[in-house]
């Protein structure tokens, strides 16, 4: 033990925050798993325990999350996990109605809404939490992307999709696009706001170059837990780096 951490005590966790990735076996391309390592380590730069678990298809339901993040796939990934999703449709959407806060990213955006169909016509029923619908097409849209947003300011990631995806009354888009094509080519919209749920075709991954969303997952799971969320000090030069680096790309 040198002599800074014999005369430094330890500071006392202020509990713990649990986050669980889903499906991250089958949907988890283009660094999603990077948002639950973020989350991993802002929790504990909040001087919060965090505390990892992931859920793939056949597993039992781990309890008490504070946190669920879910990443992208491919159709094939979408096809594999459909089943199992449907069992935990009516779980996940109680819990999204109670306000846990939640992301998602292109291929789980796309199933928590209100189905996926393939551009070979195949029609994947998604959950409903979200008031969406995404079809196939043949056209790719792949590239950088910047987004304006209300509630986290511009968010920047890549976008790397051929579904298609327009948002019905019940959600709000997360914002607008200012590079790139966000949910489709014709609205100039991105991702989904619903509750607590925050829904997104940017992987790279999102979360290290947008802290205000992570900030925003982990500030509302320590709110419903605790009833207060007391920050502690991030070290946010890494992502100031990621940001500047990743808005100076071009599409
Ligand atoms: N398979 C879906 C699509 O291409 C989702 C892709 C993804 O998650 N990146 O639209």
């Amino acid at each position: 033990m040198n002599p800074a951490e014999a005369t430094t005590p330890a500071r006392a966790s202020k509990g713990t925050i649990r986050v669980v990735q889903l499906y991250p076996r089958d949907m988890n391309i283009y660094g999603d798993w990077g948002n639950a390592l973020v989350l991993q380590r802002r929790i504990a730069w909040h001087g919060y325990t965090p505390e990892l678990l992931e859920y793939n298809v056949g597993d039992d339901w781990p309890e008490d999350a504070d946190i669920l993040v879910g990443g992208g796939g491919q159709d094939s990934g979408q096809l594999i996990i459909q089943d199992d999703l449907q069992t935990r449709a009516p779980l996940l959407k109680a819990l999204a109605e109670e306000g846990m806060p939640m992301l998602v990213i292109c291929g789980l955006y796309q199933l928590f809404g209100r189905f996926f169909k393939t551009h070979t016509g195949t029609e994947i029923p998604g959950i409903g939490i979200l008031d969406v619908e995404t079809r196939g097409t043949d056209e790719r849209l792949i590239g950088n992307v910047k987004v304006a947003t209300p509630e986290f300011g511009e968010v920047l990631g890549y976008e790397n999709h051929s579904g298609q995806t327009t948002l019905g009354p019940g959600v709000r888009p997360l914002g607008t696009v200012a590079k790139g094509t966000g949910n489709n080519s014709s609205d100039g919209h991105e991702g989904a706001r619903y509750r607590n749920v925050v829904a997104s075709y940017l992987h790279g991954s999102l979360l290290p170059k947008n802290p205000a969303i992570a900030d925003f997952l982990i500030r509302t799971a320590a709110e419903r837990k605790f009833g207060t969320f007391a920050p502690g000090e991030p070290d946010d030069h890494f992502a100031e780096l990621a940001r500047q680096h990743a808005a100076r790309r071009p599409r």
